[in-house]
């Protein structure tokens, strides 16, 4: 296992300084597959959220940035993309010393990030207002203007891309940005501070504040001199956000939980649907808001599909975040490990048959591993198959009609994503419409990236991210009515 004993010093960035805490205070941050801390975070407080507020204020208000024509923005954002890929090894190592992610995984998210920030680059001057025939002596149009000085609060699952879905299309609207990252993975973050700085963007358009949410994000939801919040996490602190915002009217834009189905009928490619199922359970330790968690398998066709998906789940291996063999690192924390081993518990307890995993890997005693784990004979009203689990779970669950799994897919407070998988082209439309979720595959469990719209339906959040959609979240609509005259 690679152990680093080396412990870094991290400080905020704000208006452009690199700054200790006013409290003076720090954290440390822990690598997940050892428990060691790596680093030492200056953690920032309400004097530092005031601090970074009135460098945003002052740069959204008077500043370049939100002034610059969009071309040129779009050409500083370009920079961004270009200097994340000259430093990816560094930053990918980084993200995967941070969150425990395989290394190989870590460097696809890190350059994943670089096309997010070049759709945005490219994006930045082809979204505008449009005009409106209201009538032969006037000229009605809209604008699109920055929404202004907006908080973004990204989770520890995916740092560093979650951060760039939000800086990206906050920093091509002309927006001015305060990053909040989770306490756990502050690192790479911090780091996309500079380089953003590095790329030209005024010292006042983004600021990075490391720091218990609770209190840094809670400050910016309330603050009256914050436009917008941007959130992606747990659907409870979503919930809080919104409630924080409601009393200052802000923007608000939420990407929840999840607990996506992923249903397989009888017709389609059982060996194909169970390889990937894979990777769409356990991907990230199953650390993911799309991760499909209740597999719906037709009656008929339930004990084979099950056989493939212990056969290809023995192939997922288990392991040191660094080698590049591995597919599944630890858990973010042992208080997620603690919380996923406790829901395996509830699984037993109501009854659900564990078919596999479901304990920690004999060879990995420090860290925060546990096995990919899967339970059979799930029904879809156990916990397990309700409540969003967050670790490498999936629940099987059989069902016998189109009518009643579309019915079960949709009977929970969730919809985010889901998948479909069936030869049969009609039935798969059928279901595709039928489902309360933002985003549906068929015979994939895969999207389009950066090119499509990402968000959910119901308790899975408010407003699209990714592709122009998410240009809307950092834009307000002006409408501009001319009187021509006689
Ligand atoms: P949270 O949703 O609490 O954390 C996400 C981000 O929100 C972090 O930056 C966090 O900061 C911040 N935050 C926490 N409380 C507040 C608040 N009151 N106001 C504003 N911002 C706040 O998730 P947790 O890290 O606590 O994880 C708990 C569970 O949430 C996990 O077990 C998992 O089930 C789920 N989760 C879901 C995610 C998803 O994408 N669906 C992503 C992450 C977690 P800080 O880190 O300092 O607390």
């Amino acid at each position: 296992m690679t152990a680093t004993t080396e412990v870094t010093r991290y400080k905020l960035l704000i208006g452009g300084q690199h700054v200790e805490a006013a409290s003076g205070d720090t954290f440390p941050v822990i690598n997940p597959a050892t428990n060691q801390v790596i680093g030492m975070v200056a953690k920032a407080g309400p004097e530092d959220v005031e601090r970074a507020v009135a460098a945003a204020r002052a740069e959204f208000d008077s500043g370049a940035w939100p002034r610059t024509s969009a071309t040129d923005r779009g050409k500083v954002v370009r920079r961004i993309a270009d200097l994340i890929r000259e430093r990816a090894d560094e930053l990918a190592q980084l993200e995967s010393i941070n969150t425990g992610k395989p290394i190989t995984n870590a460097k696809n998210e890190v350059l994943s990030a670089t096309g997010v920030f070049d759709y945005y680059a490219g994006a930045a001057d082809k979204y505008f207002g449009e005009t409106i025939p209201v009538a032969d002596n006037i000229l009605d149009f809209t604008l699109r203007e920055p929404a202004g000085v907006c908080g973004q609060i990204v989770p520890w699952n995916f740092p560093f891309s979650m951060a760039s879905w939000k800086v990206a299309p906050g920093l091509a609207a002309g927006c001015t940005l305060i990053l909040k990252p989770a306490s756990n993975t502050p690192l790479t973050a911090l780091a996309l501070g500079e380089i953003c700085l590095e790329a030209g963007v005024p010292e006042g358009a983004i600021s990075v504040l490391p720091g218990p949410g609770a209190v840094i994000g809670e400050h910016l939801a309330t603050h009256p001199l914050v436009d917008k919040i941007a959130f992606t996490g747990e659907t409870a602190t979503g919930i809080q956000i919104l409630r924080a915002a409601a009393g200052t009217v802000k923007k608000v834009s939420l990407e929840l939980g999840g607990k996506s189905p992923n249903i397989v009928f009888a017709d389609a490619d059982l060996e194909k649907a169970a390889a990937f199922a894979v990777p769409a359970g356990f991907n990230n330790t199953g650390q993911t808001c799309t991760a499909r968690t209740r597999i719906f398998v037709t009656d008929s066709s339930y004990d084979r599909f099950l056989n493939h998906l212990v056969d290809q789940t023995e192939q997922w291996t288990v392991g040191d975040p660094a080698d590049t063999a591995t597919r599944m690192g630890p858990l973010i924390s042992s208080a997620q490990h603690e919380r996923v081993a406790n829901y395996i518990d509830i699984g037993r307890d109501e009854g659900a048959a564990l078919i596999y995993g479901g304990v920690r890997p004999t060879a990995f005693d420090a860290g925060n591993f546990l096995q990919p784990t899967i339970f059979a004979d799930v029904s879809n009203d156990m916990r397990i198959a309700r409540e969003e689990i967050f670790g490498p779970v999936v629940s099987v669950i059989r069902f016998e009609d189109e009518a009643e799994v579309v019915a079960a897919a949709n009977a929970n407070e969730y919809g985010l994503a889901a998948s479909v998988w069936t030869r049969d082209l009609g039935r798969a439309m059928r279901v595709a419409k039928g489902l309360r979720s933002g985003m549906v595959s068929v015979n994939s469990n895969g999207g389009p990236g950066v090119l499509g719209p990402f968000g959910g339906y119901k308790k899975s959040g408010l407003g699209r991210e990714l592709s122009m959609h998410g240009l809307d979240l950092y834009t307000q609509v002006k409408n501009v009515y001319v009187d021509l005259g006689a």
